[in-house]
């Protein structure tokens, strides 16, 4: 799975840092420089972990935890609050108000992931899962590989990134945009069109001879990962 991080930071080098070392480790990374967008981004991007930041501006790190904490949907998600040294109060009411850990400044990228996975196995431990499948495909992450009836498939990184998504989510169908937001970035622009031109190159990939295709084209919606039945049943109807 891709873990979704939101970096809430208003120290712009700080969060260039943050990202490059995030992504570098296989996660989606999403940003915040305030309180304020910090609550707008967790409701929308839906983050698996979230770095928050005591110090900034508009809402503090404390107050941006506290509601987060009552809102249904981010009243489990993970949080590492970032702090300053010495802000040993801090510490104690972030905790107080549900952050799960915090990490001092200034602190080691290699550190600060070996906390993240260890938040993250304990919350979603299908977040730490290194194999997915599906149908007669086998995705190893740690590998980086990818099979099919036992033959290697050969994927470039945007094939690969949208395979593991829609490994993730077998059967569902996802729009263009839905597909660009979650493989792309939102921070990234990109046209639609260019989904249909990477799944066209995934499909190439992916189906050899003779065999059945995974990807289901729902006419005006997206794009599924469906079982080759399925598909049949979908096209003889
Ligand atoms: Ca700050």
């Amino acid at each position: 799975m891709t873990p979704r991080i939101l970096i809430v930071e208003d120290e712009g080098p700080l969060v260039t840092l943050l990202r490059y070392n995030l992504e570098r480790e296989g996660f989606a990374v999403s940003e915040a420089s305030d309180g304020e967008e910090a609550l707008l981004r967790a409701a929308e991007d839906r983050p698996d972990l979230i770095l928050l930041d005591w110090m900034l501006p508009l809402l503090s790190g404390i107050e941006v935890c506290r509601r987060l904490r009552r809102q249904p949907e981010s009243a489990t998600v993970p949080i590492i609050m970032l702090t300053a040294r010495g802000e040993e109060g801090d510490k104690v009411r972030g905790l107080d108000y549900g952050a799960d850990d915090y990490i001092t400044k200034p602190f080691s990228p290699t550190e600060l992931i070996a906390r993240i996975r260890a938040l993250l196995r304990r919350a979603r431990p299908e977040l730490a899962a290194e194999q997915l499948d599906f149908a007669d495909l086998i995705m190893d992450l740690a590998a980086h590989r990818v099979r099919r009836a036992g033959r290697e498939v050969h994927l470039g990184p945007t094939e690969f990134r949208l395979l593991q998504y829609l490994l993730q989510h077998p059967g569902r169908v996802f729009s263009r945009e839905q597909l660009l937001n979650a493989v792309w970035g939102r921070d990234v622009y990109v046209e639609a069109r260019t989904v249909d031109v990477h799944i066209r190159r995934l499909r190439k990939a992916l189906n050899g001879a003779g065999e059945a295709d995974l990807i289901r084209t729902v006419r005006a919606a997206g794009y599924a990962l469906d079982r080759p039945v399925e598909v049949q049943n979908a096209r003889a109807r």
